[in-house]
């Protein structure tokens, strides 16, 4: 349990107010605030003069002001001009006051900080901080770096200043390392006292850009306490599970091998080695009478979903359910028409459940659940929802994970877990994840990786065209369909919100209807009702229409193996990955296909590093490998959005070459059963964690 409020309080200045303030930044315990780290730094330690200022720059200046006039060109705003024997600056204020204004008159002596940028009277400072010098004062500067640190509302930074000094002065000292000395001697990495004191007061000299890079020794030592405590939260995840007891499934009994067998010869292909090689590692996983935990991890379109099918008939053969989760509507649909093509010419009763079910039909696939009648349910995440009880879940199969946060997946397997049993686990992604960011991010799961496409797949060939070549892509749209081909029009969007959902495409469909007459043209959005989408997807794989218009709402997932052509407008505002994702759309029959990305110039530097990795490669895990760099991984694996991994000094690509020594460690502290690992998840997750939920 987290320690009591009386704590908090015990720190100078701290009533109810800042203690739930605190709070709400993560912070129970005094101590906590060693642990609240600076995101940046402020150089107030010297005076930059004034004809030595570059935009950008955060800095002290001080001058005489030589006028100080109110303008009324564009906005009206106070014009303070002050000047140094170097050069002169301009204040600028667009709210001020009547006493402000006077104060503020010609011949005072101003110390000011603020962000140096280039306006039409040469360098300004829009609202710097300031202070007026009596003649002869002299006012000491900094000693330090001045830390800025994350808060919230109402707590500005010099109360978080006071506070990590108290912090810094009456705990630091108490604070116990906790990795083993010889550990810390081996990375060469400072000691942990050493590193909080240098990052919360950095001194005077420290290397201000060494730090803004996060590469300082004291952050690293810092960043490899993080990842350890998320990869130990991980690791125990795993641990309980090995502990804990399952139904075991063998593949070789009778009933499951036969059923297998029915169904790979109805597939009218054989799996790939990749597959199999999946395949053969779920099949010992699920033999065993402890959970699988484990990750398939496949570009788009190497086949996983044939995997996760063959897996759940072995369950189903041995008279249990199966889950399968799937993070958006669409998606799920898609699955559950897979599902129901496979199976149930095998007699085999699959159950259909989503957010969006009438009452009726909810209450249906409930009871189809609990009295074990539905053998295996698809849908979104309603499958974990308070109410609904499974019979005897023995499998839950998620795909697209990095979508759920492990949180979520965690509620699904609580879903199916008695005294006695939990689920297996089978957790699909098309996010190629690399290899050391994997084993931190998934250190609860193990790994399976299918590497080849199925064979006769033609890779897609990848083009960026500027906006205004439009006229000829939609010709070429015209040609591909008069020839045969079908093809996808994506508008993603340009703003989130549900209500512009579908504005990105309507318009879209209408121009190009007008453009393209005699082609068949659909449309879908996620404001459209499931049925709708349904029925134009439908009709998309019916080859009833010829050319299909929607936003991303068909990034993951989607199958339609005889289109061959994708158009993606406003590409450059996507991520790689979702590109790629995108781009995974076609290409999945034998027909040769092509993705055109239409981008609107001027292209950023970034956008257009990022077009050029998709005309470059094909790849997924060149693409993600790609996508880290360019961006970073919170972005890449939308953690921000899912809680999935939220880090507060460790980056995991910066960082990727501590993975090596977080994984020595956590052995060592797990072998040993140390104490650290309990004060370790209390410093960087918290009281009230997401691994200790299981
Ligand atoms: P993903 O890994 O992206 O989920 P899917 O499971 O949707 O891929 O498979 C993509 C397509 O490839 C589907 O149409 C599927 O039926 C087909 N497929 C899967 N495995 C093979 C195989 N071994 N040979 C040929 N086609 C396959
Ligand atoms: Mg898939």
């Amino acid at each position: 349990m987290q320690s009591s409020s009386p704590e908090l309080r015990s720190l100078r200045g701290v009533g109810p107010a800042a203690e739930e303030r605190l709070r709400r930044l993560g912070i129970n315990r005094p101590l906590d605030l060693l642990f609240l780290l600076p995101q940046r730094y402020e150089d107030r330690t010297r005076l930059t003069p004034l004809g030595a200022l570059r935009a950008g720059q955060r800095v002290v200046v001080e001058g005489v002001i030589a006028v100080a006039d109110v303008a009324y060109r564009g906005r009206r705003s106070l014009l303070v001009r002050i000047s140094d024997r170097t050069g002169q600056l301009t204040l600028r204020f667009f709210h001020f006051s009547r006493t402000q204004q006077n104060s503020l008159s010609a011949g005072t002596r101003l110390r000011c900080f603020g962000e140096v940028r280039a306006g039409p009277l040469g360098p300004e400072m829009v609202h710097p901080e300031y202070r007026a010098l009596q003649p002869g004062q002299a006012v000491p500067l900094e000693e330090r770096l001045t830390p800025v640190y994350p808060t919230v509302e109402g707590l500005p930074q010099f109360r978080l200043r006071d506070l990590t000094d108290q912090a810094l002065n009456r705990w630091l000292d108490t604070l116990p390392d906790a990795l083993p000395a010889g550990e810390i001697a081996r990375t060469g990495l400072p000691p942990l006292r050493e590193a909080l004191q240098f990052v919360h007061r950095p001194p005077v000299g420290a290397d201000l850009h060494l730090l803004a890079s996060g590469r300082h020794p004291c952050q690293r030592r810092l960043a490899l306490e993080e990842m350890l405590a998320h990869h130990l939260g991980l690791r125990q995840i795993r641990e309980r599970a090995r502990a804990e007891r399952a139904i075991a499934l063998p593949a070789t009994q009778t009933a499951a091998a036969t059923l297998r067998e029915r169904f790979v010869q109805r597939l009218g292909f054989e799996l790939t080695a990749g597959q199999q090689a999946a395949l053969a590692d779920i099949d010992t996983d699920l033999a065993a009478a402890h959970p699988m935990m484990r990750l398939v991890q496949g570009d788009v379109g190497c086949g996983k979903t044939v995997v996760a099918a063959a897996a759940a008939l072995v369950t189903i053969a041995h008279g249990q359910q199966v889950a399968v989760m799937a993070p958006t509507e669409l998606l799920a649909e898609q699955h559950r028409n897979t599902f129901q093509r496979w199976f149930e010419p095998l007699g085999i009763t699959v159950v259909w459940l989503s957010g969006s079910l009438r009452k009726k039909a909810r209450e249906q696939a409930y009871a189809a659940a609990a009295d074990g009648s539905a053998q295996l349910l698809v849908g979104t995440h309603a499958l974990f929802q308070s109410g609904l009880a499974y019979r005897s879940l023995a499998l839950v199969i998620v795909d697209e994970q990095h979508r759920f946060g492990v949180h979520q997946r965690l509620q699904l397997m609580d879903k199916g877990a008695s005294d006695m049993v939990r689920p297996h686990q089978l957790v699909m992604t098309a996010t190629p994840i690399p290899r050391t960011l994997a084993m931190t991010l998934y250190a609860d799961l193990d790994t399976s990786i299918i590497r080849e496409l199925p064979p006769g797949r033609q890779p897609v060939t990848t083009i960026a065209l500027p906006e205004r070549r439009r006229p000829e892509v939609v010709a070429r749209v015209r040609d591909a369909c008069r020839g045969g081909a079908q093809a996808y029009w994506v508008c993603p969007l340009i703003e989130e919100s549900d209500h512009l959902e579908s504005q990105a495409a309507e318009p879209a469909a209408a121009a190009l209807a007008e453009a393209l007459p005699g082609l068949r043209i659909g449309l879908i959005h996620g404001r459209m009702s499931s049925t709708e989408k349904e029925r134009v997807m439908k009709a998309f794989v019916a080859g009833q229409l010829d050319l299909l218009v929607a936003t991303t709402v068909i990034e993951v997932g989607v199958d339609v193996p005889s289109a061959s052509l994708m158009i993606i407008e406003n590409a450059e505002r996507l991520g790689l990955s979702q590109l790629h994702q995108l781009r995974g759309r076609v290409g999945r029959g034998t027909d040769a296909s092509v993705c055109v990305l239409l981008y609107r110039s001027p292209l950023a530097e970034m956008a257009r590093a990022r077009l050029e990795v998709l005309r470059a490669t094909n790849d997924g895990f060149e693409v993600a490998q790609r996508d880290l760099e360019l961006r970073g991984p919170g972005e890449v694996l939308g953690t921000r959005q899912t809680g999935l991994m939220q880090l507060r000094v460790a980056d995991l690509v910066r960082d990727a070459d501590l993975a090596p020594a977080v994984q020595r460690i956590a052995r060592e502290l797990l072998a040993t059963a140390s104490p650290a690992v309990e004060e370790l998840r209390q410093r960087w997750i918290g009281a009230g964690d997401r691994y200790g939920a299981v």
